[in-house]
């Protein structure tokens, strides 16, 4: 995954922002309120079929992933979230590991 895009995190969808920083730009992902929703298998299993219908990915979700293929795993809450957003917006550790 990467974290240069505007929905860089697979865990919820936090929109990141593009800003200036020296002779560039860099995607930044502010403190937002109220808390971006999270993501869910449901939503984020018709993304994929959305984003490889229109070949574009659809809210950083950029198509199929044969993770939905194994029994029982959740594809959100069964990976861990990136560092950057744990230690920012997803800091509650009960947020965690836990099935939606
Ligand atoms: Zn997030």
């Amino acid at each position: 995954m990467q974290f240069n895009a505007f929905y860089g995190c697979g865990y919820c969808l936090h929109h990141g922002e593009t800003v200036e920083k020296g002779s560039g730009f860099v995607r930044v992902f502010p403190l937002s309120c109220p808390m971006p929703d999270k993501r869910t298998q449901e939503a984020t299993f018709q993304q994929e079929v959305e984003a490889t219908r229109i070949n574009r990915s659809v809210q950083g979700i950029k198509g199929p992933t044969v993770l939905f293929l194994a029994p029982l795993f959740n594809v959100i809450t069964g990976l861990i979230p990136a560092i950057m957003h744990c230690g920012s917006i997803h800091a509650d550790p009960s947020d965690l590991g836990r099935g939606t």
